[in-house]
């Protein structure tokens, strides 16, 4: 069979872990065999970045900016306990910090959604869209444990007390963002929603947060107001804006199918309860969009640790890679229609297909399978391997 062809090269950043492993199963079993796979590669383990001083990671995310699309493997974001067990030189930064700073993007989460796995919250049906924005908050910030003192907030001839501490010991943070990634967040997701012909909820915590969370809502409803709002009626959808604490109680009573709008670190935490709710972290894809248009695709969860452990031992493994698989086919989804290749479109949505007839056939790694209810239909537990092989035999059908 000859092999699709392609123009463009994507961008690659390899990683960690057991995703590491699935990386390259997914590659050899579903992708080489059927694409002439061009990338520019970029290895962003934990040895790499620290051999090279994490360069790699900033030259990753500059190669997304200049060649549009790029897939990523997860990594490694070092701690205390990493930085001895790897013997690092320093405890770097999160490489999906560093390259959310870098392309200002807004991450879309969505879960991968089968029959047979009903979510947690039996109430939604349709998926619900995390739009995390990707910048600031504390994943910028700057903290400070202090013996006691006057801590003061001061940027040009503008200061003022923020706590006085006085002889006690304690923590402090200071966190930023700039109005104008909150405008290109806030466009993204009118964007985005526009693009899906999806309803936008936006919430944050602007009663007690009275310039910093205020300013969101502000922005987004200036944005709204001013360019969007037409749009939206003529589409047909919503965009409803509400306080945290109320969106979290409507999101537990909705039926799902909407897309909501979160600062960084409230997208961070959201994702995971709504990704654990519609069945599994392993179900979750992400992407980051820049402003620009530039695309980066990712599973959501990390490098699985625990399962690396046994794959170490030579043991096997039952680990998902549907999140990662689906970070790859949107990849090439996207670089097909960015370059006209129409057939590596259509490549991509057969492979998502031949992946979820595959679970819904019975055929999945055991996250699933202990959650797996579908009448008429035995469920049969694989490996990592052996469910990357039950796909491609989907695939070749
Ligand atoms: P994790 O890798 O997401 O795994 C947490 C647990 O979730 C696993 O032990 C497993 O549960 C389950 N799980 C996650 N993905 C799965 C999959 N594909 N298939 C089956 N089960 C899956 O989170 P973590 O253990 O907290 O973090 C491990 C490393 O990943 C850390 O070093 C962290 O820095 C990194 N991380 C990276 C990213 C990223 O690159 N985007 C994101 C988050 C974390 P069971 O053990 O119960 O089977
Ligand atoms: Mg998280």
């Amino acid at each position: 069979m000859k092999k699709i062809p392609m123009t463009t090269p994507l961008v690659e950043m390899d990683g960690d872990e057991m995703t590491r492993v699935l990386w390259k199963w997914v590659k050899d079993i579903l992708i080489l065999p059927y694409v002439d796979l061009k990338t520019e590669y970029y290895d962003l383990s934990l040895e790499n970045r620290d051999a090279d001083g994490d360069k790699v990671t900033a030259a990753a995310a500059e190669a997304c900016l200049r060649l549009g699309v790029g897939v990523k493997c997860a990594t490694i974001t070092p701690n205390a306990q990493r930085v001895e067990e790897f013997g690092l030189r320093k405890m770097w930064p999160s490489p999906n910090a560093t390259i959310r700073a870098i392309m200002d993007g807004t991450v879309f989460r969505a879960p991968v959604i089968v029959r047979g796995i009903t979510p947690l919250v039996p109430g939604w049906k349709a998926p619900i869209t995390i739009a995390r924005h990707a910048y600031g908050d504390v994943y910028k910030g700057v903290e400070l444990a202090v013996d006691g003192g006057k801590a003061t907030l001061s940027c040009g001839d503008e200061s003022r007390i923020v706590f006085n501490f006085g002889d006690k010991k304690g923590i402090l943070q200071a966190i930023h963002n700039t109005d104008a990634s909150i405008r290109s967040f806030a466009k993204s997701c009118f964007n985005y929603a526009l693009d899906t012909k999806t309803d936008l909820w936006f919430s944050t915590k602007d009663t007690i947060s009275k310039i910093y969370d205020h300013t969101f809502k502000d922005i987004f409803a200036e944005i709204y107001e001013n360019e969007y709002k037409e749009k939206f009626e003529a589409a047909g959808i919503e965009y409803f804006y509400t306080l945290i604490d109320d969106a979290v109680a409507r999101v537990m009573r909705s039926e799902g199918g909407f897309i909501w709008a979160l600062k960084n670190y409230d997208g961070d935490v959201m994702s995971d309860m709504v990704a654990t709710a519609f069945g599994s972290l392993a179900m979750m894809t992400s992407v980051l969009v820049s402003p620009s248009g530039a695309y980066e695709f990712e599973a959501a969860h990390g490098t699985v640790t625990r399962h690396f452990r046994k794959h170490q031992k030579g043991e096997e493994t039952s680990t998902n890679s549907v999140a990662t698989l689906f970070a790859w086919t949107g990849a090439l989804r996207k670089r097909g229609e960015l370059d006209g290749n129409a057939e590596l479109v259509d490549f991509a949505n057969r492979l998502e297909k031949a992946t979820i007839d595959t679970i819904e056939g019975g055929e999945m790694t055991k996250d699933l399978a202990g959650m797996f209810r579908l009448d008429g239909v035995t469920v049969k537990p694989l490996s990592s391997r052996a469910f990357l092989e039950a796909i491609a035999r989907r695939l070749e059908s």
